[in-house]
Parts: C-alpha cells; structure tokens; sequence
C-alpha cells in the first residue's frame, strides 16, 4: 500500500478475487471528478484467506472505504463491527465504511437495482409478480429491497435448491416468497419481472428456460452485463419480451450508494452509465 498519498486524498479500493477486470475504479473516479473530489481508488486482488488482513492494511495506511465483490461479501460481514439493517437481512456488505478503528458494513447492490429499475428504466415495480433466478450472494443481496419496493411475489429458483428454500425463509414472507424446482419451471405461469442473478454465463453456460415465463411487458434483467448477460437476454428476446436490460445500471447505481455514503454526496450516474454502454456496445460491433 502507498504511503504517499496526501493526507486529504480519500483512499477507496474494491477488494475481490480477481478483481482485474473490475469497472468500480473507473465509476468511482467519474464521480470524484464530477464532486471536484480527488480521490484514489484501487482494485486490489486479494485471496479468502488473506482478506481481514489485507483490510486491515487497507485501514492502516488511510483507506476510509472499500467495495467488497466476489467472493468476499460474506467473508467481509464477518468482519464487520455494525452492519446497516439491510445487511443484516442478507448476510453480506459490499460497502465498508471505516469509523474510528472499526469498519461498518452495507450492501447497496439491492438500492442500486431497484433505482435502476424505476428510475432509469421507469418500471413500477408495485404489485409485479417476480421470478428470480439464483440463489447465491446477488440474489440474497437484491431479494429485500426488491420485497420493500412492493413487488407482489417473489418466486426464487436456484440450481441447488436448499439455497432457494434459504433465501425464501430468509425473508420471512411465505406468502409473497416461495423457492421452486427449476424443473417445475414450466408450471410456474407468467412473470412480469424476471431477474437472472446466476453466474452461469460466466463459465459460457445457458440456462434451460421455457418462454411460458414471459409475460406480456415483462422485464427481463440480467444482473450480468457485457457478453456474460447475452444468452439470457437473447432467450427473453426470442420469447418476445421486448423490455430487457443488464446489470450495468446497477452497477453503477449500487456505486453511487455506495459513494454517498461514503462522502455525503449523491452522484449523477448518467454520464457514466453512457459512457460505459456506448463502451460495450461498441465491443458488441466490433465481434
Ligand atoms: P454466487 O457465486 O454467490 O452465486 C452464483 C449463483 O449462480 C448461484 O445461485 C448458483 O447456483 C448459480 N449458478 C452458477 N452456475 C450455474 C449454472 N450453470 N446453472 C444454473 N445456476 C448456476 O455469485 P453472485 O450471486 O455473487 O453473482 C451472480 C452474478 O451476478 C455474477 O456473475 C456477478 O457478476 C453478478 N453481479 C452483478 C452485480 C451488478 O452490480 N450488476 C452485483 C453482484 C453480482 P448454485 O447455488 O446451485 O451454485
């Protein structure tokens, strides 16, 4: 860690494993200059085992907030002196924020999503009947906020079905969050959200979905973005779903949260967000 950073430099990082390929760095840095802030931030590669030490480092030598990504959220939790309620309900932060010597933990990813949803995309989430595929840290992450904003049932599917049932119990609500086989997902009717939050494109896999899922004026939302987000957003396309979008505004709404609570400032996002879209839509061309 650098120690010659001027002291009224504020020092961010984004701890994950690997975490070369992360965009936060470059979100943060947009927001700074559009604050007339000058900050750093850095995106440091770092090994289960070695992260409290690591964050512990980070602390010593200035750094006054961090971005946890995969796969350290929960790891992170764990680490943490308080927790925000909505960490609390799902078991993960993506944001800490040092106090004195103690590190306070958030999880902004399910604000991001739902800003993003109804601000950016103008879709009322209220009274939406809403199938969520996945069960692992996003889906835990964004599953209360989608909840708060008013959806009317949240239907939770996942590929090890134990984490389903974990994440509907988890919310507390039987009436509104039920898990599902995925093989039963040709019985589960019409959804006006559906919200793939698996890594399976990550690993080049496409899930098996029937398009009796899509409803009319779905949304389909990938919380992947980039070539990771295509095959689930090409299969709501081939369904006719004409509403559909990645995780890219959410990323960089769960950024903004997490900039706010940091230097009291709200960001604007657009910018940024056509910046990095006209980016990936040019990588798209280019193939
Ligand atoms: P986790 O590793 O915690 O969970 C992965 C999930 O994907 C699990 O539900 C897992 O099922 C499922 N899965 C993996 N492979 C397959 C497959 N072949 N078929 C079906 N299901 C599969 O990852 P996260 O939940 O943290 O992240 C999920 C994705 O969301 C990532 O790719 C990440 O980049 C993205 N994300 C985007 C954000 C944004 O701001 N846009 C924020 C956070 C995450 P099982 O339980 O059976 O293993």
């Amino acid at each position: 860690m650098s120690d010659t950073v001027a002291e009224n430099v504020r020092q961010f990082a984004v701890f994950g494993h690997p975490v070369a390929h992360s965009l936060s760095p470059r979100i943060h840095q947009a927001f700074a200059r559009q604050q007339g802030m000058t900050i750093t931030y850095r995106a440091i590669d770092v090994a289960p085992a070695d992260l409290a030490a690591a964050l512990a480092q980070f602390a010593a030598s200035g750094g006054m907030g961090a971005n946890i990504t995969l796969p350290h959220k929960e790891a992170a939790f764990a680490l943490c002196a308080a927790r925000s309620d909505r960490a609390a309900r799902c078991g993960s932060v993506n944001t800490l924020t040092r106090v004195g010597d103690r590190w306070h933990g958030d999880i902004t990813d399910g604000a991001g999503l739902v800003r993003d949803l109804t601000e950016r995309q103008q879709f009322d989430l209220r009274g939406r009947r809403t199938l969520l595929l996945g069960a692992g840290g996003a889906a835990r992450g964004v599953a209360p906020a989608l909840f708060d904003a008013g959806i009317a049932e949240l239907v939770i599917v996942n590929r090890s079905p134990e984490r389903a049932d974990a994440l509907a119990d988890a919310l507390g609500d039987p009436r509104r969050a039920h898990s599902r086989y995925w093989n039963d997902l040709g019985t589960l009717g019409e959804f006006d959200l559906l919200i793939n939050a698996t890594s399976a494109g990550r690993a080049g896999g496409t899930l098996e979905l029937p398009f009796s899922l899509i409803g009319p004026r779905a949304l389909a939302v990938d919380l992947n973005y980039g070539e990771i987000a295509v095959p689930f957003l090409a299969w709501a396309e081939s369904g006719g779903c004409n509403k559909r979008s990645d995780g890219l505004g959410m990323l960089v709404e769960q950024a903004a949260e997490s900039f706010a609570i940091w230097t009291g400032k709200r960001p604007s996002t657009e910018a940024i967000f056509d910046e990095l879209s006209q980016q990936a839509r040019a990588l798209h061309t280019a193939d």
